[in-house]
């Protein structure tokens, strides 16, 4: 997932030193010297992430994020402010000007990527959420409350068997937060299991527990498979290649002891906010005023739903110059299934059909039932491989194994043929890039079914006219 990164340092050595490592990884960088050409670059561009000197003539970094979390249109962009190492004053002033999180310098690779990426995929749910709210809201339906969504009362599980250490997090997280303390792997295990927890913080230095093992085990279990994990590592070598498998593993984010209470705020607030953007968007809030929106059968959106959200979708896309993907796709000899095994048992195959295809799918992409037995994906940010990796993904997840229909013990075999569209900026259109995925799904069903077909790369985006 690429993403636009803006640096700010008055020292161009910094700038060029942070451009290289980002760009190596991918990302597009921005730059900008100055806070008042960081502002304007910010509004020009709305960049994903800003990293941002505190310390620069003029203009200070606290006075940019300020500005920055001030604009309505801005203040969703994270900050992440660059400040010296020692100066935890600095941190504070930062919190206070509404950053998302620090990094000191001199800025190393494994705190770089750990902040970016974590900030990336919080921006990514954020923008989704919004997205859809707007979608919602033009179908009539509530905005959400602002302290809906507003981090305060986080349950965080904190895995520490240190007692100083324990109390040291309780203190800077007991404000605002219920924190739940555990001292081992099979406490925290058993705490986890409930469901109630919206972060687990795990110290890396257990004195029973291997820590990471932990972490690992957290992930793969369905209770906890989403909860955000924020590691603590001491600053000694063995801990630190800890510290890199864990972020492997999918650890969200990490703090070094001794853990400055600032940057465990801001780090929890962090992956606080995420947890819960992506709880609201795996919730039921929009299926659950949803006759409007959805499909009764199978729980997908509808076709009305999927339009309108198609439309904004498309509009950010030719904005944000990120391509958005379609997947257009019909089941195979539908109406034998139902010839043979009588329309219930065709029900059923539909809804397990779309239980699959749910799985297959972030859960950022729309999947949507726009007929009888035929669905469309739609994928934010994706480009032409993604997309048709994905909808190859799908259609070997149809076809790998039957379909159970409980109710009659029986198994029904069936195959799915996929088409693929990307849009293709301003010139492109809803009913368009409809059209596109169609005739592709068109020529996969001529080709002999079960298969993907994408679009050429230069298929023009309206239809010839005339001829
Ligand atoms: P093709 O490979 O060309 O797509 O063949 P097909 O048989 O899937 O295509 P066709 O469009 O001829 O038939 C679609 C069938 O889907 C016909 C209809 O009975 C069935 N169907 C449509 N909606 C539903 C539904 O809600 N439930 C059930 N059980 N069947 C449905
Ligand atoms: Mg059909
Ligand atoms: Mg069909």
């Amino acid at each position: 997932m690429t993403a636009r990164i803006l640096v700010v340092d008055d020292v161009l050595p910094n700038v060029k030193l942070l451009e290289a490592k980002l760009s190596r990884e991918y990302y597009d960088v921005l730059t900008a010297m100055n806070g008042p050409d960081a502002l304007e670059i910010v509004e020009r561009e709305v960049p994903d992430i800003i990293l941002l000197d505190v310390m620069m003539p003029g203009m200070d970094g606290f006075e940019v994020c300020e500005q920055i979390k001030a604009n309505p249109n801005l203040m969703h962009i994270p900050v992440v402010m660059v400040t010296a190492l020692s100066d935890t004053s600095d941190r504070v002033r930062g919190l206070e000007a509404g950053a998302d999180d620090f990094l000191t310098k001199p800025v190393n690779d494994i705190a770089l990527f750990a902040r970016v990426r974590s900030l990336i995929r919080l921006k990514i749910m954020m923008d989704e959420l919004r997205l859809r709210e707007a979608t919602s809201s033009s179908f009539g339906m509530a905005e959400p409350e602002e302290d809906e969504l507003s981090v305060n009362g986080g349950r965080i599980l904190v895995v520490e068997d240190r007692e100083i250490y324990a109390r040291n997090i309780n203190q800077a997280l007991e404000d605002n937060h219920t924190v739940t303390m555990a001292i081992n792997a099979d406490e925290a295990i058993e705490a986890a299991k409930t469901g109630n927890v919206d972060l687990i913080i795990v110290s890396l230095s257990l004195q029973e527990t291997d820590g990471l093992r932990l972490c690992s085990h957290l992930r793969s279990m369905e209770e906890s498979r989403q909860m955000p994990i924020l590691i603590l590592v001491d600053d000694t070598p063995d801990q630190m290649e800890s510290l890199v498998r864990g972020l492997d593993l999918g650890v969200n984010d990490y703090l070094i002891r001794p853990v400055d209470q600032n940057e465990l705020i801001a780090r929890c607030r962090t992956q606080l906010r995420r947890k819960k953007y992506e709880d609201r968007l795996r919730s039921n809030y929009h299926l659950s005023m949803t006759l409007a929106v959805t499909d009764p059968l199978t729980g997908l959106y509808n076709r009305r739903y999927l339009e309108t959200h198609l439309e904004n979708l498309m509009q950010r896309s030719v904005q944000e110059d990120k391509p958005v993907g379609l997947l257009a796709f019909d089941i195979d000899h539908f109406k034998v299934v139902n010839d043979t095994h009588g329309h219930a048992a065709g029900d059923e195959v539909l809804k397990e059909f779309a239980a699959r295809v749910k799985r297959c799918v972030r859960f950022i992409d729309l999947a949507a039932r726009t007929g009888g037995e035929e669905f469309v994906v739609i994928m934010p940010d994706s480009n032409r491989d993604t997309c048709v990796g994905v909808a190859e993904r799908l259609r070997e997840a149809i076809a790998e194994s039957p379909m159970t229909v409980p109710d009659q013990g029986i198994d029904i075999p069936i195959t799915v043929s996929i088409g693929v569209s990307i849009s293709q900026g301003a010139s492109d259109s809803p009913a368009n890039i409809m059209r596109r995925g169609d005739e592709a799904l068109y020529e996969a069903k001529n080709n002999g079914r079960n298969q993907v077909v994408c679009e050429a790369q230069d298929a023009p985006v309206a239809t010839a006219q005339g001829g």
